[in-house]
């Protein structure tokens, strides 16, 4: 049994995000009240994947909800790689595009590395053209992933000491694992990044004073995984037999971490305010704004 000592905080990610989102919707107020466009998303669906279908709704009503502009390109389940990529390209070619986001998963046969490289840069928003994951290993201002960035905000708001700190990171994906790890390392953290092929996973979580746990392996982290005061954040998302899991077992490090977020209203809302933001972000620098 862990020493219940703690008093754990668990993260309220939605209303970190909605704080966000009001704020960007008075800076998006203020170009739309001195006559300027407002910077527009556009999203890429590729299918019929329900999942997908709803992420990119929540997608669009968050655009609307700040006052951005949201356009969707859909092509049917079976286009091919070429098609993909001619409809990047056209929205690379619209000035009145400031981010672009193709849905994962795509349908197979279509690499997402291709289409990746195929997204202009300047509208990266989703931060996995090569050149903008290549500026955010050499400490260049840059576009970065939006999951990982909402993490970081939430260690920021929730005032977790990153400096000299341990950070364990399992996962090692482009989009979630790699990316955080070297933003904590860029914070002065030191960094440990995990995958399936770890040994002695739960010696080396039992380290960290921030554990990120970005695998979709539902509650892997548990109590006794987890250093008394260390900082939690689930980003993992699974779904059983209809019921969402995270990849920590949150009721059970209660007591012992400092913060935790929930694997609802944590990470999620979370992310898709950091792509509000970058999209913003990515309008600015279009526009000189
Ligand atoms: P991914 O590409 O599948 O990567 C998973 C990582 O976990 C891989 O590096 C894998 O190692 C590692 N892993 C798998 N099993 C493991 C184990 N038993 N022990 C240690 N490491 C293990 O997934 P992802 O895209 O990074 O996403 C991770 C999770 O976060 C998923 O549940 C996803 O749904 C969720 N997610 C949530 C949000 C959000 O906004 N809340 C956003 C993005 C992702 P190898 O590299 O060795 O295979």
């Amino acid at each position: 049994m862990a020493d219940q000592t703690q008093q754990t905080i668990v993260v309220d990610g939605l209303a970190l995000a909605q704080d966000i989102r009001k704020q960007l919707a008075e800076e998006v107020g203020q170009y739309a009240a001195a006559g300027k466009r407002v910077p527009c998303l556009a999203v890429v669906l590729v299918g019929d994947d329900p999942a997908s279908a709803s992420y990119i709704k929540g997608k669009q009503r968050a655009c609307s909800q700040v006052g951005m502009e949201a356009i969707e390109r859909h092509l049917p389940a079976s286009a091919s790689e070429q098609d993909v990529i001619s409809v990047v390209e056209e929205l690379n070619r619209d000035d009145a595009v400031d981010g672009i986001l193709v849905q994962l998963p795509l349908p197979k046969g279509i690499s997402p590395n291709t289409i990746a490289a195929a997204v202009d840069p300047a509208k990266d928003v989703d931060a996995l053209h090569p050149s903008t994951a290549g500026k955010l290993l050499l400490g260049t201002p840059t576009l970065a992933a939006c999951t990982p960035l909402g993490a970081m905000e939430i260690l920021d708001r929730y005032e977790i000491e990153i400096e000299g700190a341990n950070a364990v990171v399992i996962g090692r994906s482009n989009i979630v694992g790699k990316p955080v790890s070297l933003m904590l390392q860029s914070k002065n953290a030191t960094v440990t990044m995990c995958h399936s092929k770890t040994r002695n996973l739960q010696e080396i979580c039992r380290q960290a004073d921030i554990l990120v746990a970005a695998v979709g392996v539902p509650r892997l982290v548990k109590a006794d995984w987890v250093k008394p005061g260390a900082a939690v954040i689930d980003v993992g998302v699974s779904n059983i037999d209809g019921k969402l899991v995270g990849d920590v077992d949150t009721e059970g490090v209660m007591g012992i971490a400092s913060i935790v977020t929930p694997h609802r209203r944590g990470v999620g809302p979370m992310t898709i305010t950091m792509l509000l933001r970058n999209t913003l972000t990515a309008y600015r620098a279009r526009t000189g704004g």
